[in-house]
């Protein structure tokens, strides 16, 4: 599926994080779910993807394919080699043989729980782009960071580091997730002005590293803690291109209804 509407208008992202969560069993009964509950209508405005655990994209990768489901496949990591002694790392011609189109790169669990430092995201995030899949670049900030008022300083220094280097049609072919750290699992979500400022001033970061028309092209998407109540008033911002959903995207009932709530906002003049 393409990522436009007919009419030109770029559809919104909806993207299922499910971290370590949901085997290859459950999570084929989850897709299939999903099969059966995504309306219709919604995908047509709304581009819908799941990032399952490394061994279950197999498997979904097939129901997906023999059901014809229209869920895009996504990872959630992967290394910059494309192969070598890199015990327990996946690689991103693995992932694209795999017919993986999205993989997210740098989330917050990586840099933090992993180690995973700013030139290794950026490094990844080159890989994801050679082997001709879509990188979703994961940033933001801290509840310290916050509170210090440092935060538009972070997401500028998380993008650039990333991003410089790149041309202006790799910046405007990828998507970025403004994830504030202290939202993510914590039930405790921007409000919808924050992630506008926030994705307003991740675009304009973009454009100083690539031209304001490239980025105005790059899709922004917020995430931490979206449920189907907040998600129509986050998607209602102008810079705010989707959502990157965790917790909420393992059942298939409340991740359907959040593709339901961000289809109902129109995009007339929305990037
Ligand atoms: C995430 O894992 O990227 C995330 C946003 O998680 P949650 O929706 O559970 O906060």
């Amino acid at each position: 599926m393409g990522a436009d509407e007919p009419g030109g208008e770029r559809r919104t992202l909806v993207a299922g994080n499910w971290k370590m969560h949901h085997d290859h069993l459950q999570a084929i009964r989850t897709v299939q779910e999903l099969g059966l509950r995504l309306d219709p209508g919604a995908l047509a405005r709304v581009e819908v993807t799941v990032h399952p655990p490394f061994t279950d994209l197999r498997s979904v990768q097939t129901v997906l394919e023999d059901r014809a489901i229209p869920l895009v496949l996504g990872a959630q990591h992967c290394h910059s080699d494309d192969a070598g002694a890199f015990t327990g790392e996946v690689s991103a011609p693995m992932l694209a043989r795999l017919g993986v189109r999205y993989v997210l790169v740098g989330h917050s669990e990586r840099r933090q729980l992993f180690g995973q430092s700013d030139a290794q995201v950026a490094a990844a995030l080159r890989a994801v782009l050679r082997h001709g899949m879509v990188p979703v670049l994961c940033v933001g900030e801290t509840a310290g960071e916050r509170e210090a008022g440092e935060t538009e300083a972070r997401l500028a220094a998380q993008v650039a580091a990333a991003a410089d280097g790149l041309t202006v049609e790799q910046i405007a072919g990828m998507v970025v997730a403004y994830e504030p750290i202290w939202a993510i699992g914590t039930g405790a979500t921007a409000t919808a002005d924050d992630a506008q400022r926030a994705c307003a001033h991740i675009r304009a970061r973009l454009g100083d590293l690539s031209s304001p028309e490239a980025a105005a092209a790059t899709r922004i998407l917020y995430g931490g803690s979206v449920n189907p109540d907040n998600t129509a008033a986050l998607v209602a911002g102008p810079d705010v291109g989707g959502v990157l959903v965790g917790g909420a995207s393992l059942d298939a009932a409340s991740f359907s209804d959040i593709v339901s709530a961000a289809a109902t906002v129109r995009r007339s003049s929305r990037r």
